[in-house]
């Protein structure tokens, strides 16, 4: 990366912590007292191993449904759309670690008129167009190591067959009618906006409330206020949805379900903005062709926005007669969680539970908005010009550094400032130092003095001495489950994060205190083997917490300790209860795990 990128570094996202559970289905199984068998180890044992208890068999077997954005095919992923997609990334991982019956969806959004001209433009057609751009979104998941269980594309066929069933259910229930249109349409963002909103904006400018982005440009012609470009004026036959129908409903649904829309500030935003008054929706365009052909209106497409949203149960079944995909869909909706930048949630708060409701379907469980990754203070975005690119950064810090910086540096849900010099501190500190540090000492000294093999005890002389020693390891991890989960359902991963480091830094403490080198040097051997123990069982556990973050490394791990890293996600609760590490397995130095990075360097 040279000099240039990093002093357009930019931008970054984060926000305040809520609770994806709710009391009926979610935490069930993070609850329930689960209970692994014993572990194969001979490690210490302590009245702490009591709760590691066996579990219940389908203790946890309630689906676990979340989603990102499907992204707009306009551009390429950049830093926002992956942040958005290793936040689910890594909370899908999570969950199934916790026995839940995860379905992660991402995918694309492929119709609309800005599409259609860009294919244009490119002289192709447009389904060549989004062909074309489908693979880099699915090359870019996977170099991120995104562990989504389903990709949908917007022009399949599974999707716009729902669209059609969808629109045709809302104009059977009576929420669709004709009506012409007339007003002024971001073309870049498919959004339209009402001469009050402009005016509101407008207002906003002139006093000097709009971050310096004025409302119009030199020639008076009016701009968007979310992007900043000039606006077109639009006149067509539009079909409506009667979204103003649905105001006291909407309040009534957020009332009855205070965590629907978390961070709490976006709840209030919301709030706000539907007291102040629902207006009908144009839901179709006729004036091109790139969308989803609406049944009952030859002429009509849908607007690209509601035939995007739909894709939320078409990818599970919505739409499909076959009476497997209907059980799939009972089973799946309503989703546990969509993730969404703040830009969008108005879509998602407002206009999707309606439409949903005029449908008679479930509005989702909870929308949960995070904020922007900021450089120098402005939204980070391709357009204006400070992008960084997710590969740039992940060549230096490697695709676990990617990840464990974005989760942790901005608390997922507020806006928050990136930078580079911030991502090298943080490696730096957390990772090469901290973690990656215990790591190496830790399989070097197993290499110097057991000749790289686990060292065995038996359990009277580990009794004794967890007695006479204490063990303060494995205090700590037998109490992280239940704080890292608490954090992860808040989607707190900054505090998950943090729980685990805890651990981390307390054995890297441990090792300074214990000294296995002075207990090597007066022959300690019993107690040499007891601290070594202590330390390789509690990187295993700390690498199972990692994992959802960063999946990579903690395999690794897993591997250089002589484990099967497949079976990392398996019930933690279980994989987490000291002991699990078995003497005797082979140990790997390896390379450093985090090799440090000079900042000047990058
Ligand atoms: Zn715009």
């Amino acid at each position: 990366m040279n000099v240039e990128t990093k002093n357009a570094s930019d931008a970054k996202n984060a926000s305040e912590t809520n609770d994806i559970s709710d009391a009926n289905d979610a935490p069930a199984a993070l609850d329930a007292e689960s209970a692994p068998a014993a572990p194969g180890a001979k490690g210490a044992k302590s009245s702490i191993d009591a709760e590691c208890a066996p579990a219940a068999p389908d203790a946890n077997d309630a689906s676990f449904y979340l989603t990102t954005p499907i992204y707009y095919v306009n551009g390429e992923p950049h830093l926002g759309t992956a942040y958005t997609t290793i936040a689910a990334d890594a909370l899908a991982r999570a969950m199934r670690m916790a026995d839940r019956d995860v379905w992660m969806l991402t995918g694309l959004d492929e119709h609309g008129q800005k599409v259609a001209q860009k294919a244009e433009e490119a002289g192709v057609s447009p389904q060549e167009w989004v062909d074309s751009i489908a693979p880099k979104f699915k090359q870019a998941w996977e170099e991120l190591n995104i562990s989504y269980d389903d990709f949908i594309r917007t022009t399949e066929e599974r999707h716009t067959r729902g669209v059609q069933q969808f629109f045709q259910t809302l104009y059977d229930n009576g929420y669709i009618y004709k009506s012409n249109y007339e007003g002024f349409y971001c073309l870049p963002d498919e959004t339209f906006f009402t001469d009050e909103a402009l005016a509101e904006f407008a207002e906003q400018a002139a006093a000097g409330a709009t971050q310096g982005r004025p409302a119009t440009d030199e020639d008076g012609k009016k701009l968007c206020p979310d992007c900043g470009r000039p606006l077109s004026y639009v006149q067509e036959e539009n079909l409506f949805f009667k979204l103003s129908s649905f105001e006291e409903k909407l309040l009534a649904y957020y009332e009855a379900n205070p965590k629907f829309i978390q961070p709490e500030i976006r709840r209030n935003e919301v709030l706000s903005f539907v007291r102040g008054g629902l207006k009908d929706l144009s839901v179709s365009r006729t004036t091109f062709d790139w969308g989803v052909p609406i049944p009952f209106a030859p002429g009509h497409v849908s607007y690209v926005w509601v035939d995007a949203l739909i894709n939320y149960i078409t990818a599970v079944g919505y739409g499909d007669s076959s009476l497997l995909a209907q059980e799939n869909f009972a089973k799946r909706w309503p989703v546990q969680v969509h993730f969404v930048g703040k830009d969008i949630i108005r879509f998602h708060c407002v206009i999707w539970p309606a439409m949903l409701m005029a449908a008679g379907l479930e509005p989702p469980k909870q929308v949960f908005a995070h904020g922007f990754l900021l450089t120098k203070g402005e939204k980070m975005s391709k357009s204006r010009g400070n992008a960084l690119s997710p590969a740039e950064l992940c060549e230096v810090f490697s695709v676990d550094g990617y990840r464990y910086y974005f989760l942790t540096d901005v608390q997922f849900g507020a806006d928050g400032s990136i930078s580079l010099e911030r991502m090298a501190q943080v490696y730096n500190a957390d990772l090469a130092n901290s973690w990656g540090n215990l790591c190496s000492r830790a399989f070097n000294m197993t290499n110097k003095y057991f000749d790289g093999l686990v060292p065995e005890l038996s359990s009277e002389v580990a009794a004794a001495l967890t007695e006479e020693m204490g063990n303060p390891l494995q205090e700590i991890a037998a109490s992280l489950y239940k704080r890292y989960y608490a954090s992860i359902e808040a989607l707190d991963y900054s505090g998950a994060m943090a729980a685990v480091q805890e651990l981390v830094a307390a054995a890297n403490l441990y090792v300074e205190n214990s000294a296995p080198w002075a207990l090597a040097k007066s022959a300690q051997l019993e107690r040499l083997s007891f601290v070594m123990y202590n330390i390789l069982e509690t990187i295993r556990i700390a690498a199972v917490f990692f994992a959802p973050v960063m999946p990579n490394t903690s395999a690794e791990v897993w591997r250089r300790l002589g484990l099967d890293s497949s079976l990392m996600y398996a019930d933690a609760k279980k994989t987490t209860c000291w002991g699990g590490l078995p003497a005797g397995n082979r140990v790997e130095v390896g390379d450093p795990l985090f090799p440090r990075k000079e900042l000047s360097l990058i």
